[in-house]
């Protein structure tokens, strides 16, 4: 199951980012062409996520398109697959680029509106 080396990967950026905070959601982008099961990232992360700063939170997805450019006419597609010719002229030397990115977008923190500490006591 390729979806628990992503989900491992992208666990990964959010310790890091989080630095122990706990997290209580967060936005992963994931290119088309890895072809991820929510269901298993779903099922991934939650038994990755066990015991972590992220066990529990809530997590969002953006599948990101690959980018095909024609050299020939140079129109530019997101397309969901690589592609063998360019949709608009039929040219066959295309450059592609992103669809295989996993990027952590965003995170939420728990208790994020309580980062100005004032010093008092409480
Ligand atoms: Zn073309």
């Amino acid at each position: 199951m390729h979806e628990l080396g992503l989900c491992e990967s992208v666990l990964n950026a959010v310790e890091k980012r989080a630095a122990g905070r706990r997290v209580t959601a967060l936005r992963v982008k994931i290119g088309v062409l890895h072809r991820v099961s929510r269901e298993a990232f779903d099922a991934a992360f939650t038994v990755l996520s066990t015991g972590s700063v992220a066990q529990g939170a809530a997590v969002d997805y953006v599948v990101s398109p690959v980018r095909v450019r024609c050299r020939s006419c140079d129109v530019v597609v997101g397309a969901d697959d690589l592609l063998a010719a360019c949709l608009t002229c039929g040219a066959a030397e295309l450059d592609s680029e992103g669809g295989d990115e996993v990027l952590l977008e965003s995170l939420e923190l728990e208790g994020a509106t309580k980062t100005d500490s004032s010093g008092l006591p409480s």
